[in-house]
């Protein structure tokens, strides 16, 4: 087979590997994505969590405050039955009528500080609702992801001994030219030329539509082992096989139509069944 035709069944196999690899990598980006927010949700929730334990213990605090202010005024009390002069009487009294006004702060401060607490605690509850959310849509990208590797990953072996072998019928050079191409246009290596009019001799590259010049399409119709790259995209240019010179296509033309067609119906058969695979 001609050089261009095996660099066109390469590059056949090699996009197919890249989309392939392609979808592996997606699916795997979202989970990681989709892990990432959860670790950040479930940092929130712990701080959450030890607001309200804070909370808490500073309304015991202030719980712990108050019995004691109860137990000194009750106390007080008693000494008033028992005061025995004006002075202590008045002395009591004063010490009772502060008490009193403090319990009115630590009450108003009880209240505010309980208010915190259930307010943190509803913030808690929505966090944690949204973590389950989260949870269920970081398995969905699990199970999408240990789909995608198990129905890929049987067909990306395949592909890429599929690969090997068309690499192998391929020279050194011309496979190092390919793998470059490859890379620098993410698996688009090859350009189809366009013939834009035969009569005029205008031709451009069909994948970035610079004109090309006649020597160009003048070498490949008579060696299809040229190995010519796009100036403007460096795509590897070649001619579609109906537009080579009629010895280029091979057995194909003495085919009968019947016979064409066929083998067409089957090609386009394997190739439904290949992409319902993927
Ligand atoms: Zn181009």
């Amino acid at each position: 087979m001609p050089l261009l035709d095996n660099l066109l069944t390469l590059h056949r196999v090699d996009s197919q590997v890249r989309a392939l690899s392609t979808r592996v990598e997606s699916a795997r980006t979202y989970f990681n994505a989709q892990e990432k927010q959860l670790a950040t949700l479930e940092r929130q929730k712990a701080e959450l969590e030890t607001q309200v334990r804070q909370l808490q213990a500073s309304v015991h605090a202030i719980e712990v405050e108050q019995t004691a202010a109860m137990e000194r005024v009750n106390k007080l009390r008693s000494e008033l039955n028992t005061s025995t002069n004006d002075k202590q009487y008045k002395a009591i009294l004063n010490e009772m009528k502060v008490l009193e006004g403090q319990k009115d702060e630590i009450v108003k401060r009880a209240v505010e500080e309980m208010q915190r607490v259930e307010d943190t605690k509803k913030r808690l509850e929505v966090q944690v609702a949204t973590i389950a959310e989260r949870q269920k849509i970081r398995e969905l990208a699990k199970t999408k992801l240990d789909e995608c590797m198990g129905d890929v990953g049987q067909r990306l072996a395949e592909l890429e001994a599929e690969r090997a072998r068309a690499a192998d019928l391929i020279p050194e050079r011309d496979r190092q030219l390919f793998n470059r191409v490859a890379d620098l246009t993410e698996g688009q290596t090859m350009s189809e030329i366009t013939i834009v009019d035969l009569r005029h001799r205008e031709f451009a590259c069909g994948e970035c539509n610079i004109e090309l010049p006649f020597e160009t399409y003048a070498r490949l119709s008579s060696n299809s082992d040229s190995v010519i790259q796009c100036k403007a995209c460096t795509r590897i240019l070649y001619l579609a096989e109906s537009n080579r010179p009629a010895g280029e296509k091979g057995a194909k033309s003495t085919r009968t139509q019947e016979e064409q067609e066929r083998l067409d119906l089957a090609k386009d058969k394997a190739k439904f069944e290949k992409t319902r695979k993927l």
